[in-house]
This record gives structure tokens, sequence and C-alpha cells, in this order.
């Protein structure tokens, strides 16, 4: 029996003169066959060597720039590589013009078919002032990338080697690829699932790939496409489909697809090239020169941050007046149209006074999520990521950890779950772990309350600096559990870099919706539920036998009231001053008093009192019931009969000062994530030690941070 010889098929693609005759010459030597591709007169070159127990048959593709269908030799080529399905195809890629040539890598890679880079004209980068870093080039793209020279034929033995390692390697390489944003992605993946019903006809395709082309009206596709069963509702998912992405990003699909992969290979030439001498070229480039540079990129991405949370402050500080003027005046008018009694206390007090101090926030949230969107919509929050993607990857955490991190500041919940884009396992918990600290939408409720009552000039400033300590937080965190727990570094990622674009008025005005709307349907459940249930437990027990007898005192002020004008407004304060002893006595008596007292030792040291221990505590459920909880306790405690807001209650508290404000607002950034989160957590993590891991994590840096800041700054003579 003779040694079994198995044959492969390798195709040579690559833009028109990057090298292909060059290399498939190098490669095959003498034995060419030159021929036609059937039905055309477009040369078909192929050649046959023997490596060890390999016969391989190189076949030179024509030169093309894309594989969509708009030439002869774009459709041979993709037509080959679909249909043939070579065992590998390499990919020759002109170096010294990296960007133009890796848009056809990204198209190849899209038919999954495995694919090696021969990076050639490496001789000619030098002399360009072009320095590729092959091997992170190799690692963003998760594909073997082998420099050569064609024309010197240095690197075939190595891309000879690297075939054979291809075929041979057991774990199938799983190359990057183009993300074209979350609402075309959606389409995709709608579209490919009609596309799978009907095996048949797309023997060969990738259901995501006819689905793209469809969207793109790629005509052979749609001829394709004729044949299957479900043809009708392609068609009509395809063109529903595009027409909402066009209204949706204002551009056509093509323009689109064409950004979104020039952008991912900007991100991969801005990690992996570096120039030493050369000249950038289009508006985005400048743009990105200054945006994403290495000194002045971070402290340009800190300065839109201030600035989005600086205008998220005071614009919306107008409206949220409004709201507190709306909400004081419904609990004034149902208090005096309902008699005094439990029932008016729970409406007032608990669910009013609740719900109505996390709505005021609605304006404030509402465009804290228009920024994004208009940060995200541009392009900018690209670079963001760009650029906090360069510190995260220093300090050991994998670049594509950011993305999770930038959805943390909207929500811990999607942070969580889109940790799963990253594929170790270690990453995935790090990530995890630390996005907690990207300060969610949730608690802003929390900080505005608290900043505009004791900052009322500069609570932008002030917010802005808690969101910056959430980052630091983090990122400390990741150097941390990197250096202790979770041990190891990750491999890096293409951050793309789409270029810049003017967003549209309805992809803003959805994407800023879409979040708002979540921010009030839990305001009107969870929050509602919450409110009443911590009503309940700061009422009852209820408190009968007072240490006074603040029944006989009240009525004794009230005659004195009425009997001598002088005195009214003395003996009113008197009133007054008799009722908050009394409910405060009340609330203590309760169980909300009861675990505030409880917890009361452990949080003292951060100059917190009891309520703001049931504040904290209640914040378990949702962050913004933080805010209602405080509501609830002032209104219990005042019993909604004052006209003072709760931030002017706050301020006014004898209590608290700046210092304790702030300890307490950085307890809020740190300590555990909301119960949803957790179970999310516990979800994602599969872990009952993670999560464990995650609560005393959390809390133990919100305690240790809060008491930094309350005792340092008593220290130094702060408060
Ligand atoms: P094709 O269009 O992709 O088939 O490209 P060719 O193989 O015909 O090459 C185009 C030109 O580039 C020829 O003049 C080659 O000699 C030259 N060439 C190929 N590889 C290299 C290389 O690595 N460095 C340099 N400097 N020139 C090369
Ligand atoms: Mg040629």
């Amino acid at each position: 029996m003779s040694r079994e010889v198995r044959t492969l098929v390798v195709a040579l693609a690559g833009n028109p003169n990057s090298g292909k005759t060059t290399i498939f010459n190098n490669l095959t030597g003498a034995s060419q066959h030159v021929g036609n591709y059937p039905g055309v007169t477009v040369e078909k070159k192929e050649g046959t060597v023997k490596t060890g127990k390999y016969k391989i048959k190189f076949v030179d593709l024509p030169g093309t720039y894309s594989l969509s269908a708009y030439s002869i030799e774009e459709i041979i080529a993709r037509n080959f590589i679909i249909q043939q399905k070579p065992d590998v195809v390499i990919d020759i890629v002109d170096a010294s013009n990296l960007e133009r040539n890796l848009y056809l890598t990204t198209q190849i890679v899209e038919l999954g078919i495995p694919i090696i880079i021969a990076l050639n004209m490496a001789d000619m980068t030098k002399s360009r002032g072009i320095d590729i870093d092959d091997s992170l080039l190799s690692q963003l793209l998760g594909l073997k990338v082998v420099p050569t020279v064609g024309n010197k034929n240095t690197g075939m033995d190595r891309l000879l080697d690297t075939i054979i390692e291809v075929i041979e390697s057991e774990s199938p390489v799983t190359p990057a690829t183009v993300n074209y944003g979350k609402e075309f992605e959606a389409e995709l993946s709608r579209i490919s699932r009609i596309v799978s019903k009907d095996e048949s006809v797309i023997e060969g395709y990738r259901p995501r790939w006819i689905a793209l082309k469809l969207l793109e009206n790629d005509a052979e596709v749609g001829k394709l496409v004729a044949r299957h069963r479900y043809v009708n509702d392609l068609v009509d998912a395809a063109m529903k489909g595009g027409e909402r992405i066009e209204s949706l990003y204002g551009d056509t699909v093509s323009s689109i697809i064409s950004d979104r992969r020039y952008g991912f290979i900007s991100g991969a030439c801005s990690e992996a090239i570096r120039m030493t001498g050369g000249k950038r070229h289009d508006m985005s480039d400048k743009i990105d020169s200054a945006l994403i540079h290495p000194i002045f990129g971070l402290p340009i991405f800190a300065v839109m941050m201030w600035l989005m949370f600086h205008l998220t402050f005071t614009l919306g500080e107008k409206p949220m007046e409004w709201i507190e003027k709306g909400v004081i005046f419904l609990s004034q008018f149902l208090s005096s149209a309902m008699p005094e009694g439990l029932l008016r206390s729970l409406i007032v007090d608990g669910m009013i006074a609740g719900v109505g101090g996390v709505i005021s926030f609605l304006p404030n949230i509402m465009l804290l999520f228009l920024a994004i969107a208009v940060l995200e919509d541009t392009g900018y929050m690209a670079r963001a990521a760009f650029v906090m993607d360069r510190i995260m990857h220093r300090i050991g955490l994998h670049g594509k950890s950011f993305i999770p991190m930038l959805i943390g500041f909207g929500c811990t919940v999607p942070a969580y779950m889109s940790s799963r884009i990253l594929e170790d396992k270690t990453d995935r918990l790090v990530t995890m772990h630390v996005s907690t600290f990207m300060s969610c939408g949730a608690r802003l409720p929390v900080y505005i309350l608290v900043c505009g009552a004791f900052w009322p000039d500069n609570a932008g400033t002030v917010i802005f600096s808690i969101y910056a300590l959430g980052v630091v937080t983090a990122i400390v965190s990741v150097k941390l559990l990197r250096s202790t727990r979770f041990k190891g570094m990750s491999s890096p990622f293409i951050m793309e870099l789409p270029p810049y674009r003017v967003p549209t008025m309805r992809s803003l005005v959805i994407h800023m919706w879409e979040r708002s709307w979540l921010y009030i349907r839990k305001a009107g459940t969870i929050i509602l539920g919450v409110s009443i249930i911590m009503w309940f437990i700061m009422t009852f027990p209820q408190k009968t036998d007072f240490d006074k007898d603040y029944d006989g005192l009240i009525q004794s002020a009230e005659t004195a009231a009425e009997s001598s004008a002088a005195t009214f407004a003395e003996t009113q304060s008197l009133v007054s001053k008799y009722k908050a002893e009394r409910s405060a006595e009340r609330m203590e008596y309760s169980v909300a008093g009861r675990i505030g007292k409880l917890i009361e030792p452990v949080i003292s040291p951060l100059g917190f009192d009891w309520r703001l221990g049931v504040a904290i505590f209640s914040g378990f459920a949702a962050k913004e019931v933080v805010v209602s909880t405080m509501g609830t306790v002032y209104g219990v405690s005042e019993s909604g009969e004052e006209s003072r807001s709760l931030r002017q209650r706050l301020a006014e508290d004898p209590k608290y000062s700046k210092l304790i404000a702030y300890a307490f607002v950085v307890f809020v950034l740190l300590y555990m994530p909301c119960m949803a989160a957790l179970a999310v957590f516990l979800r994602e993590s599969g872990s009952w030690k993670e999560l464990l891991f995650q609560i005393s994590y959390t809390f133990v840096l919100a305690w240790s941070m809060a008491f930094i800041v309350y005792q340092g700054g008593r220290l130094i003579g702060l408060g």
C-alpha cells in the first residue's frame, strides 16, 4: 500500500498588484497550468506542488478590491471560494497599503474559510516609514500573518509551513469579524434565521453572509435565493430590514457596511502600525490624530465626560424643579383632600414621595442618555473605547472588556451579559467584577439629589468626580484582581474606529427613549412596589406610648396659638418640633428603624446615621430606591405637610455635611449591585463563590473608600 497523500486546494486572493502572481510563481515553480475560468476570458492559473504527505494545488484568483458582485473578477473570486471550498485561502496583502488591502480580508473572513495573511511587500514598508507589528496584527485579526517579500522569494517556506499548520490544527480558528452595529446585526440575524430554513439552496454558504448580501441588494445572491422555499419572506425581510436600517442610520446600507469595515480596519491599523515618518490623510484620520492621541486622548475623554455630566445637571435643573413642584403640589392636594390616617400616609408619604422622588430625575436621565446617544452615534464612543482599550490592555484586561464597561454606564445588567463577548473565562470574570463600578444610570438620581443639595453651584463637577472615581476604581481593581485571584494577561482585540458622522435625529431619539422608558417603567413597577414595602416597614409596628405626651403638648401649643396672635409663629414652630420628634420616635420603633439601628454601628464610622443606613439597605432592590427611600424616610417623618423638596430637606438637615454627603455618594457608587444585577451575575458566572466574592469585594471597597473620605476629610479639617 502506498502512503496516503492528501490533496489540498489553496487559493491565492488579494488586490491587484499585491504580488499574487509573484508569490504563486514562487510557490509552484515550473508546474503551472494556465487556462480560463469556465465561460469567461479570465485567466485561471493553477499549479501543484508536493510537500511531505500533501499535494497542494494552488489557484491564483483574479485580483479584486472587494467581493461584491460588481465585476466578473469579483464574482469569480467569491464563487470559487464559496463553491470549491479551498482548504485555505492565502490573502496576499500589500503591507505598504495595509488599510485598503484589509478591506478584502474582512470580506473573505465572512465567507468562513480558513485564511492566512501573507503580509507582502514587507520591504516597502520600511522605506516608507511604516512599522507593522505583524504578531500584534495576527492577534488582533485572529489570523496567521506571514511577512513575505515576493520578488525576493522570502517567506515562502514559512507560508507553506503555516498552510500545513492551519490544516492540521485541531481547534478551528475564529477570526475577528466586523460588527455592523446593534440594529444592523439584529436585522442580519432575523434574515439569517429565514435563510437557514432551506438547507438545500444555501449549501456551502453562511446564512449570515447571505443575509448581508441580501441587505446589500446583491444581484447574484438574489438569483441564488430565488429557489429558496421561503423566498418571499426573505425578500420581504431584506427590504423592510434595509429600510429600517437606512432610516435609523441615515445612510445607505452599502455605505454603512463599508464604513463599518473601514472602522474595523482603522482600529486594527491604529493598533498595529506605527508610522515613523508618514502622513495620514482623510478627515477622520485628522480628527483621530487628536482624539485617540496616546497622551491627549485620555484628558480629552475626561473633558467630554465632564461636559456630559455638567450639561446633564445644568440643563436638567429647571425641568427637575418643575416636576418636584408638581410632586409637592400633588401631595399637598391629597393631604388636604384625604382624611388623616394610614391610607393617606401610604399614598402621600409612601407612594408619591417614593416614586415622585425618582421621577423628578427623569429630565436628567433623558439628557444623560441623549448625550450618550450623541457620543455613540457620532463615532466618538468608539474612540473612547479605543483610548481605554490601550489602558485596559496595559493593565492586563482584554480590550473588549471596555465594551461591557461602557454599557455599565447605562445599566449593570446588560454589562454583565455583554461580557459574554470575551472568550476567556478569566477575562470575563474580572470584567464582570469591575463593571459594577462604572456608575449605572440608576445611581445618577442619588448623585443628583445629594450633590444638588450640597453643591448647588457645581453639582455637575462633583458628579463627574464620582464617575471618574468609578472608572479609576474599576481600573485599579483590574490590576488588583489580575495580580491576585485572576493571574495572567490576555490577548488584544480590535477596537473599531468607524468614520465620524452626523447622527440622525431619529436614531438619537430612539436610543434616548429606549433607555428612558426603562427608567419610567422601573419607577412605576419595582420602585413603586419597594416604596410601598418601605412605607410599611417604616410605619409598623406603630408606637403608641411615647416618651413624652406629644398629643398633649401639641394640643396645648395650638390652643396657646389661638389665644394669642403674638406667639403664633413661635407656637407653630413648637408644634412642628413636637411632631418631628414624635415621628422620629415612631420611625425608630418601626422595623426599618430597627434595621437602621442594627446597621448603624457598621456605618457610623462613615458619618452615616441610621436613616442613610435604611436608604443604603433598600438600594439593594434597585439603586433608584435609595432616593425613593430617602423620600419616604423624610416623608414619613415630616408627614408631607411642608412644601420643601427632598433636596432642601437634606441640605437643611443639621446632621449632614458636605463630607458626609460625599462619603455617602462614594458608598452608593461602589457598594453591591442591585438584586437584578446580582441575579444576572450568578447566571453569567455560574458560580455562587464568585457571587459571594462580588458582594463582599464591592462592600469592603465601598466601606473603606467612604471611611477614607469621611475620616480623612475630618483629619484634614474638612468637616
Ligand atoms: P498581482 O497583480 O497581485 O498578481 O501582482 P504581481 O505578482 O504581478 O506583482 C506586481 C508587482 O509587484 C511586480 O512588479 C512584482 O515584482 C512586484 N512585487 C511582488 N512582491 C513584491 C514585494 O514583496 N516587494 C516589492 N518591492 N515588489 C514586489
Ligand atoms: Mg497577477
